[in-house]
């Protein structure tokens, strides 16, 4: 049975990256303004993240690496409704199946913090109470240690340290009311964004100041859609960085194919062929309209009425450009 988990577990953190966004996505839930995030060898050997929020109670401890555990679905009706990130229950399971897992927690009414490991699903040895700040701490070692076919399918570690530092951007970016910290274990910082901050501003700290000062905003509603989109898009991007497209759906960092290719055919008219460019897009629709439940590793997400959306989208982009190139 362990083995089947673990393949399945495998299958949904394919690389240290996943396994962070699943976290990253647990410390917003909780309500954290403060997110701290260290990582040993592109994460695979070590990944911590600290947070500030709620904690864990004591009484949770024994049973949250368990599968479908969570206390963010209270019917199954709640699925089409979810506002969380989170909402399977599978994140803290599959990692406790390929790694080894230690959460440090402490609630604001609780007189001590508490250090547990976890091993497949289940709580290895006895909780240990100890000292702690309010918040949690996950420590997710080793990973893959039980897994050959991921371990070798696996790139360098500073390949996955580019995917780490991706998923840290864009989260940092997007969340500019919560401070984010990325570095190497014993190493120097090499992204912090303060608690409180503006999305210009994070991009500045994070890009540099030749792409936060082009920045146009995007703003867009549509009520029979139920569409609301934010977003900050430059016109051509002068560093010789890659272009980037950071893409939200209702606070979930996602990938869209279909939005990826209109942005790219919107600009391929207006700019030169290799011009590249800054796009952050928050979108947020009807829960109702959007398919959440999607597998982990399916970043490519699903939605109703993509077409009419995407099409707003491009105009609005094209008219932002057309007026800075006129
Ligand atoms: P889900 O997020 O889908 O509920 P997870 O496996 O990601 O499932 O997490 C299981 C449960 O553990 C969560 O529902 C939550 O109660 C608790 N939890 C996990 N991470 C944190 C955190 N950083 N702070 C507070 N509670 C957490
Ligand atoms: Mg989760």
């Amino acid at each position: 049975e362990d083995v089947v988990n673990r393949i399945a577990a495998g299958e949904i953190v394919q690389r240290p990256a996943n396994a962070l966004k699943e976290l990253i996505e647990n410390s917003l839930d909780a309500k954290a303004t403060n997110v701290i995030i260290t990582v040993k060898s592109g994460g695979l050997k070590y990944l911590q993240i600290q947070d500030n929020g709620t904690g864990i109670r004591y009484e949770d401890l024994e049973i949250v690496c368990e599968r479908f555990t969570t206390s963010k679905l209270q019917q199954y009706e709640d699925l089409r409704q979810i506002c969380t990130y989170g909402f399977r229950g599978e994140a803290l399971a599959s990692i406790s199946h390929i790694a080894h897992l230690t959460i440090l927690t402490k609630t604001s009414s609780a007189k001590c913090a508490y250090r547990a490991s976890y091993e497949n699903g289940r709580l290895k040895g006895p909780l240990k109470a100890c000292a702690g700040n309010n918040g949690t701490q996950i420590t997710v070692e080793d990973l893959f240690y039980n897994v050959i076919a991921r371990k070798k399918a696996l790139r360098s570690p500073s390949e996955e340290y580019t995917h780490i530092m991706d998923v840290v951007t864009g989260y940092a970016i997007h969340n500019n009311h919560v401070g984010f910290t990325l570095k190497k274990f014993g190493e120097n910082t090499d992204l912090k964004t303060p608690i409180k901050s503006s999305v210009i501003d994070n991009v500045r700290i994070i890009h540099g100041n030749t792409i936060a000062r082009e920045l146009m905003e995007i703003k867009l509603t549509d009520p029979v859609l139920k569409l609301n989109v934010n977003g900050y898009i430059t016109n051509v991007n002068y560093s010789n960085k890659k272009g980037t497209l950071l893409l939200f759906i209702n606070h979930r960092l996602v990938d869209s194919q279909a939005i990826k290719k209109a942005v790219e055919s919107v600009y391929s008219t207006y700019l030169p062929k290799n011009a590249h460019s800054f796009v952050y897009l928050s979108l947020e629709l009807d829960p109702k309209n959007v398919d959440v439940n999607v597998h982990p590793t399916k970043h490519e997400v699903q939605f109703l009425y993509e077409e009419q959306i995407i099409e707003k989208i491009k105009s609005c982009i094209e008219t932002k450009l057309l007026s800075c190139n006129s």
